[in-house]
């Protein structure tokens, strides 16, 4: 059996050379281990051109482990975070706060619709204890992408801070922290990076991060005290991921070999042109309007006009190498297929003649 394609927002398919970075020992206290996490921090940082202004944290966990360390470190209790939501992992942000016992406040949107900057800018004005805003870059639950720089103008021209859940974005659609104001964004290592799982990392306004001593009630998730460590020698806190770090690296240094941020997106894009239009072939009806699907993942609806039981569709893909994945969406039933990774259209095209040839199996299941 071949590795199957994984068509998901993560983890997704790695190259084999990633992979292959993982297939040594590490002493995370050598100072080879050190080099290669200051190369680490480098890069990551300047995915976002964010040298000047913005350090970059790593911290062992998935995604919501990197969400959940930047609101305990950055909102203190006297504060309020206004969370703007229009899918699960905005209500994700929401429930971390009220988790943590910071004060929230929710706008929100049905799961179809962008966030609305103007609606955004009156919500500041109306509250002025709302101190921070979260936004999620790249909704994941249906793959909707929210105007980021619009909604980060709004924030900053209210003097409020903007943390920036860019978990399935980073990567692949800009993020320039030169001329978007954004005080933290927070991503992880296995979505449009292209690594394997178990980091997220947090690039932070230095200013912010520095004054943020002692809020976190945490002592793992917090991002302050991390900094500190990797400032003092370089080290991590606790035990890295070593493996996952070195696969990192190489996914960055892919990533760069590739041509950064502008030819990923174009080869996601590619992706996801060619998914859109083979699936249309096929009878599957995309949720979103195309205005606003980031080609990140694609949700379809359940067709209605046949018989379809995705848990059959599902296996037939998979005897057939690809994993695709369910919904996640609470008012209509669907399915996502992801577009990142590191596949390509020729990737797609092979999964359109396994939909084309499974879909009237699935409907009759
Ligand atoms: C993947 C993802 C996360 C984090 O999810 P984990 O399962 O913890 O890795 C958070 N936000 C968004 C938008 C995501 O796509």
């Amino acid at each position: 059996m071949t590795d199957p394609i994984l068509l998901t927002p993560g983890p997704l398919t790695t190259r084999p050379a990633t992979r292959q970075a993982m297939l040594r020992d590490w002493g995370s206290r050598d100072p080879a281990f050190v080099a290669l996490t200051a190369e680490l921090r480098a890069r990551l940082l300047a995915v976002a051109q964010g040298e000047a202004t913005h350090v970059c944290v790593p911290l062992q966990g998935s995604g919501t482990f990197i969400v959940e360390a930047a609101v305990a470190t950055l909102v203190r209790p006297s504060d309020r975070l206004l969370v703007l939501v229009n899918g699960a992992y905005g209500e994700r942000i929401a429930a971390i706060a009220r988790r943590l016992g910071r004060p929230v406040a929710v706008l929100r949107w049905p799961e179809h619709r962008p966030v609305e900057p103007v609606e955004v800018a009156a919500a500041l004005a109306a509250d002025p204890g709302i101190t921070h805003v979260a936004l999620v870059h790249c909704e994941t639950t249906t793959g909707l992408l929210n105007p980021l720089a619009e909604v980060a103008q709004a924030v900053a021209a209210a003097g409020r801070a903007l943390l920036l859940d860019a978990m399935s974005s980073f990567g692949a659609i800009a993020i320039d922290l030169r001329a978007v104001p954004v005080t933290a964004v927070m991503a992880s290592a296995n979505k449009c990076l292209e690594g394997v799982p178990g980091i997220g990392f947090a690039l932070v306004a230095r200013e912010a991060l520095a004054r943020a001593a002692g809020v976190s009630p945490s002592l793992s998730l917090d991002l302050h005290e991390q900094w500190r460590g990797f400032e003092k020698d370089g080290q991590w806190r606790f035990t890295p991921p070593v493996q996952v770090v070195a696969a990192l690296v190489e996914a960055l240094r892919q990533l760069e070999a590739e041509g950064g941020p502008p030819a990923r997106l174009a080869r996601y894009r590619e992706n996801l042109a060619t998914l859109l239009a083979g699936m249309r072939r096929l009878g599957f009806e995309p949720y979103l309007d195309e205005a606003v699907q980031a080609p990140i993942i694609a949700t379809f609806r359940v067709p209605t006009d046949r018989p379809f039981r995705f848990a059959a569709f599902y296996d037939a893909l998979a005897a057939r190498g690809f994993l695709v994945y369910p919904g996640k969406l609470t008012e209509a039933e669907t399915f996502r297929i992801g577009c990142i990774g590191a596949v390509d259209r020729r990737d797609i095209e092979r999964l359109l003649a396994a939909v084309a040839e499974v879909a009237g199996a699935a409907a009759a299941a």
